[in-house]
């Protein structure tokens, strides 16, 4: 595997001289559960550079892209019942601007997995509902009316005819993204005036990660980059998009699902999930605000533009 070098993918920084942890991993225990979306954490991470400028942590030096592209098509699959409580969180916070798109015509998810949140867009009315997703054995899982919705391969904008769109998604997916500041400018062209980017992330800076530290499943192999709510309002503004808020999500999932999590061994872990199963607990939902942020931004409706509509509901100022 050949590692490469790079500046800040998101503001073209090239001060790496604020090493937040140096690399840990070996290669040999890169197998293919790795690079499933939500899997056991086993705690490796490459060497982790802290931007001084738009406060981006991000890998550095990475593997190069086709050794990276390799392990997502190929990836294990376990996680549809978790997939289905996330895609209800995101849903419920669709709904604070749903009110304020275009239309409900044109809406694409990126990194969907199994479709989970392309069914919440079919139950909220939308229509021409498309998503992309590089790994085959989500899709594979995918409910029989959606999988035929999913467009199998890693998102290329020029797949797509260009403001025909009034919403696009993007969950949990931009930390795996070689360049998301590309991909954010391709969502921009692909929208319709005064449609929505909406992106979830992970919060670098949020209570859990800081208490975890370097434990935080988080820091994690298959994570290029990470975000703050400072660095994922940079993404989109510097994008394009205007109006962008910032947003804290509260997840809803099983027990087994946040022990999972937890930075215990994984034997200890294993007991215990099944301890749950067995007092018929383990499917108990829970919900936590775990340190997820949600980032909305809309493409202005008239170019240079900002629209005077104000902020959303919750949102940071
Ligand atoms: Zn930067």
């Amino acid at each position: 595997m050949e590692m490469i070098s790079r500046s800040c993918p998101l503001c073209g920084s090239s001060d790496t001289g604020s090493v937040f942890a140096e690399a840990d991993f070996e290669l040999k225990q890169l197998d293919s559960f790795a690079f499933a979306s939500r899997k056991m954490p086993e705690y490796m991470h490459y060497r982790l550079i802290d931007c001084p400028t738009c406060d981006l942590l991000y890998a550095n030096p990475l593997p190069c892209e086709d050794d990276l592209a390799e392990g997502y098509s190929e990836a294990a699959y376990d996680s549809g019942v978790e997939a289905h409580y996330a895609a209800a969180t995101y849903a419920a916070t669709l709904s604070k601007f749903v009110g304020r798109l275009p239309d409900r015509h044109g809406a694409l998810d990126i990194g969907t997995g199994d479709g989970a949140f392309l069914e919440c867009l079919l139950e909220q009315g939308f229509d021409g509902v498309a998503g992309v997703e590089p790994s085959r054995a989500p899709i594979a899982a995918a409910r029989e009316d959606v999988r035929p919705l999913i467009r199998e391969g890693i998102f290329r904008g020029g797949d797509f005819a260009p403001e025909t769109l009034s919403l696009v998604t993007c969950f949990q997916t931009l930390e795996h993204l070689a360049d998301p500041l590309e991909m954010a400018r391709a969502v921009r062209k692909l929208l319709k005036p005064g449609g929505a980017a909406y992106f979830i992330c992970h919060n670098r800076r949020a209570l859990s990660a800081r208490l975890l530290g370097k434990k935080s499943p988080i820091f994690d192999i298959e994570h290029l980059q990470l975000f703050s709510p400072k660095s994922a309002r940079y993404l989109l503004e510097q994008a394009g998009f205007t109006d962008v808020a910032v947003l804290d999500i509260v997840n809803r999932y099983p027990l087994r699902y946040w022990l999972r999590l937890l930075p215990l061994p994984q034997d200890m872990k294993r007991t215990l999930i099944a301890t749950l199963d067995r007092a018929g607990v383990g499917a108990w939902s829970l919900s936590v605000p775990v340190g997820n942020i949600a980032v909305v931004g809309f493409k202005p409706v008239h170019a240079g533009t900002a629209s005077d509509s104000g902020r959303m509901p919750g949102a940071e100022p």
